[in-house]
Order: C-alpha cells, then structure tokens, then sequence
C-alpha cells in the first residue's frame, strides 16, 4: 500500500506538532517545517517518519525550495497543513503598521505561498489541506485588528482553494481553533482574558492541541472525502453561544 504523506507548517511546537505527531502515528511520513530550526529539530528527534525542513513560510524564496526539498523527500505530498502563525492583540490606534505586516507575512502571504507552491504536487494525488485560522476571524474585538483580519481573510482564502482547485480533486478546508494553552496564547491571553474565556465558552475551558490536531487529521483523511470549503470551529462551542471575544 501507498504511504501518504503531509506537509505541517509550525510543526515545531503546539498544535502543529501535535498533528505532525498524529499523522505519524496513523503512518503517514510527515514533514515538518518550521522557521526556528533548533527547535524543529529538537521537537523532530526520534520521531520516525519525520522530515525536519526549516523554512520562514513568509518568504517566497524559502517556501520554493522547501516544497522542492519536501517533494524530493518524499516522493509524493498528501496533505498541506498551513498551521504557522503569529499572535498580535492591539486596536487599530496602537497597531502600527510594522507589527500589522509581520502579522500579514505569517499568517496571509505565508498560507498562500505554501498553498500555491503545493498546488502541482496536491493535484498528482488528488491530495487535502487544511489551513488554521482562529475564533478571532469569525468574531470582531477591539483587541485583535491585525491578527483577527489575518485569520479572517484565510477562511475567505480557503473558499477560494475550494472553488478553484476542486477540479483536481483537491480539497480544502480550515479549523478555527478556539484558545489553547500553547506559547501563541500564553503570550497574550492576560489573566483577564482567560477568565473571560473560561466563563464564555460552554465547556468551560482551554482546548488541547490535541484536540485540534484531530479534526486537522480527519479533514485530510478519506473519512472527510465529500468535505471541502468549509471552517469548523474547534473552540468547546464559543462560537455558538453569541458572546463577544473577550
Ligand atoms: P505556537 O506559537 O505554539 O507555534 C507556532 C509555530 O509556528 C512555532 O513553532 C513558530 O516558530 C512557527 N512559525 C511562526 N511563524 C513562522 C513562519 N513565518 N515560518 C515558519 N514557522 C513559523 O502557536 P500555536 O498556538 O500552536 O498556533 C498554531 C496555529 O493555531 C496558528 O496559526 C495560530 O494562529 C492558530 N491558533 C492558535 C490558538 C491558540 O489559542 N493557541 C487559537 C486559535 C488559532
């Protein structure tokens, strides 16, 4: 039998490794891509099946050669997981606009780069992928300008993946994430923010990578074949219940 195969972005820690670590474990050869190379490394030591390939998905260079290197490695791509992001929290008066761009580099350019240079080889295995986007680009706040936009306008991206590329037979679609106790959110989510997560989502709490990383690795399985263009929020159902971001 064919071993699949998958691309992660941001697989150096979080959910992108939790999922670098679930397609390993159903035997899939996974690479990991990463733009901090020694955590990469570190965070890909004896994981077998794992490619460790260091690239900033933000720039256009690297992203070639990485899905080149990728390929080769390889020998077929599946699946692109474009999970790599950065977090902002700031209105639009505070938000200047380097931290705007460096929010746009990742979490936009990077997903369309990354997609973009996957198309040839998706289209060769009628291959998946998922992008990352978050509950902050369903809801306003008056806290997220840059990275609530960023997030926003990836959901919109996948739409456009789906239309465009379900002619190949490839799919696409993206997981909204509620908060999760990773290094993302520990760098922004004040003790106020997280009490106010706690009271506002119907489970009562912070998600697992893990339990991201789950619905990431059925929307690239066959189990989700008739599935495309669609976000599904995995946020213990923040998103049903109307409040506002905290
Ligand atoms: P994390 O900070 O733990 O991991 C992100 C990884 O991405 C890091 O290893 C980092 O080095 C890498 N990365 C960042 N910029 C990169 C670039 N330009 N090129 C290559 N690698 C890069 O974050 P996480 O919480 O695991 O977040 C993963 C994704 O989930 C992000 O897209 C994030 O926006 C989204 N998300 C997270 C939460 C949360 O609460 N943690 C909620 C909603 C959405």
């Amino acid at each position: 039998m064919t071993q699949k195969t998958a691309i992660v972005t941001g697989a150096a820690r979080g959910i992108g490794l939790a999922t670098a670590r679930q397609f390993l474990a159903e035997g899939r050869r996974v690479a990991m891509v990463d733009r901090d190379a020694e955590a990469l490394a570190e965070a890909a030591e004896g994981l077998e099946g794992a490619v460790p390939v260091p690239c900033d998905v933000s720039q256009p260079d690297q992203v070639a050669q990485m899905m080149e290197h990728c390929a080769r490695e390889l020998g077929r791509i599946d699946a692109l997981v474009n999970n790599a992001g950065v977090a902002d929290f700031g209105p639009i008066e505070d938000t200047t606009f380097a931290r705007w761009r460096r929010v746009m580099d990742t979490n936009l350019d990077g997903v369309f780069l990354c997609t973009q240079a996957a198309i040839p080889h998706l289209r060769a295995t009628r291959g998946a992928i998922v992008n990352i986007a978050s509950i902050s680009g369903l809801r306003a706040s008056t806290l997220r300008v840059a990275y609530g936009t960023s997030k926003a306008a990836v959901i919109h991206l996948t739409m456009q993946q789906a239309a465009e590329l379900g002619e190949y037979g490839i799919r696409a679609n993206c997981v909204a994430p509620g908060p999760v106790n990773t290094k993302l959110a520990l760098a922004v989510h004040t003790p106020e923010i997280r009490a106010a997560y706690h009271d506002a989502i119907p489970l009562n709490r912070y998600g697992s990578e893990d339990e991201i990383a789950s619905v990431i690795v059925f929307l690239c399985s066959d189990k989700a074949s008739y599935v495309t263009g669609q976000t599904i929020a995995s946020d213990g159902g923040f998103q049903s219940t109307g409040v506002g971001l905290p």
